[in-house]
């Protein structure tokens, strides 16, 4: 079985066939324990939803850099109390965008969002889903600043060097692979796959985005994580079960981590 560690279920893609998908599609298909994570405040909502209407689907509630505006003192409390929810096993996706923001301001006011959303993680002592794009450094500070107080945390669909990724992995993080990994220009992942430890890696879609080769472009589910647990697989010389295997025990342990249980 494969842990969909990254999926947004919620969005208006899945309206069609949501239900057929995750009350019996995905699991025909080999996909076990799904976690739908929020962006938007809405997305959060409509996460915890999912996640108490679906026994195998769990919830991430944070809000992610481009949807800052969704977060105030009121969000914030929401966030507080409903990650006491049983069913909600993160914080995220929150981080940094500096691709999406140029401005000074905006990255100011991203940050300020992701100490915030820091703080709560290690306040509720849950893990954090990590979102960052163009911003290597400034997310790497941020986590090393909180490491010693916050549970652990996946940095999501993974885009820098392989050195860095070695620095979380150091710190006992991991790494969200998905479908860049299958593209030809997927180089600088398939090296950070190369690099660090079965261990640290979980397996995510990001769907509806990012379907992996040979569906790129198609809208993405958690069907075609085989395709990424196959491409791993080759670039480990790992047989594919061995991957599933592995990478769902990862998710296990990461998303059962909270020290409150
Ligand atoms: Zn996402």
């Amino acid at each position: 079985m494969i842990f969909e560690t990254h999926a947004h279920y919620d969005d208006e893609k899945f309206d069609a066939d949501r239900v057929e998908l995750l009350s019996h599609l995905l699991k025909d298909n080999n996909i076990g324990n799904i976690v739908n994570v929020g962006a938007s405040f809405k997305g959060c909502e409509d996460s915890l939803k999912l996640a108490n209407e679906y026994e195998n689907v769990y919830a991430a509630i944070g809000i992610h850099p481009e949807d800052v505006k969704d977060l105030n003192e009121d969000t914030l409390n929401w966030l507080r109390t409903h990650s006491a929810d049983p069913k909600v096993v993160a914080i995220g996706e929150i981080g940094l965008d500096y691709y999406w923001e140029k401005d000074d301001e905006g990255r100011a006011l991203q940050r300020q969002c992701f100490n915030q959303q820091m703080e709560l993680a290690s306040e509720v002592q849950l893990p954090v889903i990590i979102h960052s794009r163009d911003a290597a450094e400034d997310t790497l500070n941020t986590i090393k600043r909180y490491n010693t107080q916050i549970v652990n945390g996946i940095v999501h669909c993974y885009s820098y060097s392989k050195e860095i990724a070695l620095e979380y992995v150091k710190m006992g993080w991991y790494i969200g692979v998905g479908g860049v990994v299958t593209f030809k220009n997927g180089r600088k992942l398939q090296e950070t796959v190369k690099a660090i430890p079965i261990e640290n890696i979980v397996l995510e879609t990001d769907c509806p985005y990012m379907a992996p080769e040979p569906h790129r472009g198609e809208r993405n589910s958690s069907i075609f994580l085989s395709h990424i647990a196959e491409k791993v697989a080759e670039l480990k010389g790992m047989s594919v079960k061995d991957v599933e295997d592995i990478t769902y025990e990862n998710a296990l342990r990461i998303y059962s981590k909270s020290k409150r249980n």
